[in-house]
């Protein structure tokens, strides 16, 4: 059959076959695979077999597949996010400007965070992922910080897990407040219990602090939690948010061999040239989260994405927190490209010097294969390179806000939006189509979104 991608028959169609024998042929589309070696090919195919992308190019011969007219549209990877924070999300918007992360602590980790229930972790990190889908991440590390006991940390697992996004459940202990001190021992059974498969759409990562200022010792990055990562074979992200502390503690751990690519610095402000050459040196992954660094001022409010270049780091975007920031991928693009853009014309002004400016093509390197390869899953998603799995985006090009299309990249990082997102697949299934998140009951979520910020915000900190 032959039918334009967002039409209803074209899923009743995929949906009838066992997924694992799907076979869909997009065909026609300006393909912007993000994979260095393919480029951006005009009137592409992508061609997807159960969850994997099996060809990318012109003219494929797919016999009995499903043939998607993507004509008009862009196909590319869908976005990963590299920290968030989802169990916050009914909490969205509450403090739209806050002044700082002290302002942001009190008011989230030193108080709601403290009556959290286990559904009330449920709710906040479904939220985060179904919007992520909506938007177009496909990919999202949940920085699960509130882990106040196992059935915590049980609730956000399973809130990923029933979205069917590529989910990476990030575990840390909460800062403060009575909980069972369960984390981190606790992660043999989470690892047991729900990682057990090296192919699942869930992975897991320890979660950590870089310094002791917020939550005391027992949070912070060092020897003991890099060993508990290293005996359950699992990467480690380091939340860094104090620039002074967190360089001397850069130091250490390089002094103590415990930096490596499984190691994904987050945020990064603020830290030391002697601490970005120890990063680079050791392959040290970055997290950027261009908005709040930015928005709440944390440390020099600068995304240290120049930083990170210099020492040869290409990074990963976030989205942190929707306490205060925006939900989506495209708000992280447009604010890096102008920050870093406004950063480098602003030093080289009334100078001879030719300003080094990012591109769109860069930030979307960030948002797509660099994001991945910073989650520890670019052998899996990031581009759109076969072998790899389908986790991909179908963008109206020809919309309203997007016609005439003249640059693909362009087009993507400046001119669109959620709306324009028809489609997304993930591991090859369809969770969005035609313009609207699948298997989601709005007025359901909406009820337990709005019951759970009523309990959250009405009962008193414990
Ligand atoms: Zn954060």
């Amino acid at each position: 059959m032959e039918a334009h991608t967002t039409s209803a028959a074209v899923l009743d169609e995929l949906r009838r076959r066992p997924a694992d024998r799907r076979r869909i042929l997009f065909t026609g589309a300006t393909v912007v695979t993000m994979d260095p070696g393919l480029g951006v090919i005009d009137g592409g195919d992508v061609l997807v077999e159960g969850d994997t992308i099996t060809a990318v190019g012109r003219d494929l011969d797919a016999g009995d597949a499903v043939a998607v007219d993507a004509t008009g549209t862009i196909l590319t990877p869908g976005f990963v996010d590299t920290h968030r924070h989802a169990w916050e999300t009914q909490l969205r918007r509450i403090m739209p400007d806050v002044d700082d992360l002290g302002g942001y602590v009190m008011a989230t980790l030193a108080s709601y965070a403290t009556v959290y229930r286990p559904e009330d972790m449920y709710t906040g990190t479904r939220l985060a992922a179904l919007t992520a889908i909506d938007s177009g991440i496909t990919t999202l590390l949940d920085f699960s910080h509130n882990s106040r006991t196992r059935e915590h940390s049980d609730a956000a697992i399973e809130a990923l897990r029933d979205t069917g996004i590529r989910g990476v459940h990030a575990s840390m202990g909460p800062h403060f407040g009575d909980w069972d001190r369960q984390w981190p021992g606790d992660l043999t059974r989470i690892k047991d219990q729900y990682f057990s498969s090296d192919d699942q759409l869930l992975t897991l990562r320890l979660a950590t602090l870089a310094t002791d200022e917020i939550a005391g010792p027992a949070l912070t990055y060092g020897t003991g939690p890099a060993r508990v990562a290293a005996d359950l074979g699992i990467a480690v992200s380091v939340d860094a948010v104090f620039g002074a502390s967190s360089s001397e503690a850069v130091l250490r751990w390089a002094e103590d061999g415990i930096l490596s690519p499984d190691v994904t610095l987050i945020h990064a402000t603020g830290l030391t040239p002697e601490a970005w050459k120890a990063m680079g040196e050791t392959g040290t992954t970055v997290a950027l989260a261009p908005t709040s660094d930015a928005q709440i001022g944390l440390e020099t409010a600068i995304p240290a994405v120049d930083e990170a270049l210099s020492a040869g780091i290409r990074p990963g975007l976030s989205i942190d927190v929707e306490v205060a920031l925006a939900s989506d991928m495209f708000s992280q693009m447009r604010a890096l490209h102008a920050i870093q853009r406004m950063r480098a014309v602003n030093a080289a002004y009334g100078t001879d010097e030719q300003p080094s400016r990012i591109t769109t093509h860069d930030v979307l390197d960030f948002a797509t294969l660099q994001g991945a390869r910073t989650n520890g899953l670019s052998g899996v998603t990031g581009s759109l390179t076969p072998g790899k799995k389908a986790d991909l985006l179908v963008i109206e090009a020809e919309a309203l806000n997007n016609m005439p299309l003249n640059d693909p990249i362009g087009t993507i990082v400046l001119g669109s939006d959620a709306r324009n997102i028809s489609a997304v697949l993930i591991d090859g299934e369809p969770r969005k189509w035609d313009g609207r998140v699948l298997d989601v009951d709005l007025t359901a979520l909406r009820a337990q979104v709005h019951a759970s910020r009523e309990y959250v915000l009405n009962t008193p900190a414990a």
